[in-house]
């Protein structure tokens, strides 16, 4: 029975026509990106290296930057109040949103789920947000017959641009005989999707060197009816993981630092799913910098998803290995028993 969050049947063909006419007009920026699979230690990687990353604003880091030394005038812009019309494929879903083109695309047809009002970035997800992301996940899923990933970058380390509240989506690298991509959470979701029961700690790789990472798994078995609650209830022990992982690393920073300097007090994260899975990971840094290399790790970067701006700078990720650019910008993982007895 079709309900608000019911997804119409002619979305992905208007995504697409949507999409074409926009990189014509030249109202989207769509650059075609080289890229190379690679496993690392068991792991799944994709390297994408795109040279119009460049040019692509960052309004959070600008942001950040006025905060940090405010200017009388500065008013900050807002892409999505209004989003700009060639870039619009359902000005209204699930009476509350819209979803939109990603205006500098990394992948044909990246798409944003966003609030018609603006909301903040930084807030957490609401049950309605999750059930509308989730609703058309699996529209883009059914209708395009390629398998999507959705991610929302939380906070001023996470990755994220905008401060409106937006869900993206992308179409996940396809395998073929000789290159292969699986999101690595596929694994062990699938491992644990049986036994895994409401407000049970969340899965986690039990892999070093690692990062902090929470995995649960989805059942698209739930009704209708149940979806949001299922997704609210298992988002919510994700995010209290975080919350937990994140003041415990701020209080061994605390206790091992030397320096007075004020530390950044930011609750970031990146939220990732799938049909089958969903996966938060705390953040400490928006990029990986050093030596005057600074490659921008967002969500999809936690799936093994990676951007290179340059020919350098792949030269340079390839050279380091991606685990030294995850770790740099997320909280090493541990599995302490002690973590999960104080959980917020
Ligand atoms: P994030 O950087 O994770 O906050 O995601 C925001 C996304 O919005 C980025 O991928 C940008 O490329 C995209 N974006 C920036 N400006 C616009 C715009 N005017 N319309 C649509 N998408 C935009």
């Amino acid at each position: 029975m079709a309900n608000k969050y019911t997804v119409p049947e002619s979305f992905f063909n208007v995504l697409t026509t949507k999409f074409d006419s926009a990189v014509k007009s030249g109202d989207l920026v769509f650059t075609p990106s080289e890229i190379s699979y690679h496993k690392v230690d068991e792991i799944d990687y994709v390297y994408s290296v795109l040279p119009g990353l460049k040019s692509k604003p960052n309004q959070i880091a600008d942001k950040k930057k006025e905060d940090e030394s405010p200017t009388p005038n500065g008013k900050d812009f807002d892409p999505f109040d209004p989003p700009a019309e060639p870039l619009v494929v359902l000005p209204t879903y699930a009476e509350k949103y819209a979803v939109v083109l990603n205006k500098f695309a990394v992948v044909p047809k990246h798409f944003l789920l966003i609030t018609k009002k603006r909301e903040p970035q930084s807030a957490p997800l609401e049950p309605s947000d999750l059930t509308a992301a989730y609703h058309l996940l699996r529209a883009a899923n059914k209708q395009s017959g390629k398998r999507h990933i959705g991610f929302f970058n939380c906070g001023v380390d996470s990755g994220a641009s905008i401060d409106h509240r937006h869900i993206q989506f992308l179409q996940l690298p396809e395998s073929t005989e000789t290159k292969k991509y699986e999101p690595w959470p596929d694994h062990i979701a699938a491992k644990h999707r049986n036994e895994y029961t409401d407000g049970q700690k969340p899965i986690s790789l039990n892999k070093t060197p690692f990062f902090s990472h929470f995995i649960v798994p989805i059942s698209s078995e739930s009704c209708e009816q149940e979806i949001d609650e299922h997704l609210g209830f298992r988002y919510s022990t994700l995010l209290s993981r975080v919350l937990t992982c994140i003041r415990n690393n701020q209080s061994t920073n605390d206790m091992t630092s030397t320096t007075t300097a004020p530390r950044s007090s930011s609750i970031s994260y990146n939220l990732v799913f799938t049909e089958e899975w969903m996966m938060a990971v705390p953040r400490t840094a928006p990029d990986y910098i050093d030596d005057g290399v600074k490659i921008g790790v967002n969500a999809v970067g936690t799936v093994g998803l990676l951007l290179a701006k340059s020919e350098n700078e792949l030269n340079y990720l390839k050279e380091k290995g991606p685990m030294t650019i995850l770790q740099n910008v997320t909280i090493p993982f541990t599995d302490r028993k002690e973590d999960v007895d104080y959980d917020y």
